[in-house]
């Protein structure tokens, strides 16, 4: 998650169902701008939202049709999402309004299950991850029980993760044995550098039972301090050699020239979420060459990321269909252990 959020919000007294939230945002004026920069955040709502023609009437919704725009090309390779959220539908409104007010953003889904799921169907997602942010290690348990009912064919759930939880090693061998891949962890909400060695039960447990590690990286929108930069990275992968390590936001959200200094083309996966429209593509472009297609993974960081836009660009930018293959699927594929054969065969 780049900006803030968890499944522990309580729902405000009133609050509404997704569709008619965001059409009140919309009424209400909620700007898509955000600091410096390009306008990166363009409106999308899935037209699986938007089809209540009574609550969006008279509504400029952008980005609308890019979503069911589909050639030949981009419907033959399955996509997998690395990078989700969602929250418990009784949460879900209220945590989407509170961290789309925060960061002046606007959601591409209402935040439940059914909202991604009909999402997903929309753009032909064939498989999204799920990473769920604890803010405090007593959500950490039950964020987790949450997460692991709601894996199926289609969402994948990673779990919530906190570097002040009392007994990690337990944890970490109870997902282990529910079958969850992985856990995420955000250094700026939950204010540790990724390199502290109280950390280290915690990742040598992960390695030993091959559970990812994935992490938010570099700024955060709504966050002045800085844990999680490339630096610390580096450390953390010098003294953990065989922890499987994910960084969102291509290594260090607007630290990219720490990110080419200190782990290009070391043994870490970093996902696209929220960086096009900041790194732009030219330099995107080399960042992945230097760090390898290999080690590239999908994320859209949806609600808050606009999928349908990273797609397009990421499309018709010049990788070869290999490493655009890479991206999109089969690096999340080989990580996951999915069978490619399940998501090429047409349901
Ligand atoms: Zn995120």
């Amino acid at each position: 998650m780049l900006c803030g959020g968890s499944a522990s919000r309580k729902p405000a007294a009133g609050a509404g169902e997704g569709p008619s939230v965001i059409a009140s945002w919309l009424r209400s004026g909620l700007s898509p701008q955000r600091r410096g920069g390009p306008t990166p955040f363009s409106l999308l709502i899935p037209p699986c939202v938007a089809q209540d023609a009574t609550l969006f009437a008279g509504l400029h919704v952008p980005g609308q049709a890019t979503i069911a725009a589909h050639d030949a090309r981009e419907a033959s390779l399955p996509i997998i999402d690395m990078h989700t959220h969602i929250f418990p539908d009784r949460l879900a409104a209220t945590a989407v309004a509170t961290v789309c007010r925060a960061c002046g953003i606007a959601p591409c889904f209402d935040g439940t299950l059914s909202g991604l799921r009909s999402f997903m169907r929309h753009a032909d997602i064939a498989r999204s991850v799920v990473q769920p942010v604890a803010s405090k290690a007593s959500q950490v348990r039950s964020i987790n029980d949450w997460v692991a009912a709601l894996g199926d064919d289609s969402i994948i759930p990673f779990a919530a993760m906190h570097p002040d939880l009392p007994d990690p090693t337990a944890e970490i061998e109870r997902l282990a044995a529910i079958g969850i891949p992985g856990f995420k962890l955000h250094p700026e909400y939950q204010g540790f550098s990724p390199d502290e060695t109280r950390l280290d039960p915690l990742y040598a447990a992960a390695a030993r039972h091959g559970l990812i590690a994935y992490f938010h990286a570099g700024e955060d929108i709504a966050l002045p301090a800085v844990h999680s930069t490339p630096e610390t990275f580096a450390r953390l992968l010098d003294r953990h050699p065989d922890l499987t390590v994910v960084l969102a936001h291509m290594g260090g959200w607007r630290q990219w020239g720490e990110v080419q200094r200190h782990l290009a083309g070391r043994d870490v996966y970093l996902d696209t979420s929220f960086t096009l429209p900041y790194l732009g593509e030219e330099r995107f472009a080399e960042l992945v060459e230097a760090h390898g297609a290999h080690r590239i993974l999908f994320g859209s960081d949806a609600p808050w990321g606009d999928l349908s836009r990273d797609l397009a660009q990421l499309r018709a930018m010049t990788f070869s269909e290999r490493d655009l293959d890479a991206i999109l699927w089969r690096n999340a594929a080989r990580l996951l252990g999915l069978p490619a054969e399940a998501l090429l065969t047409p349901e």
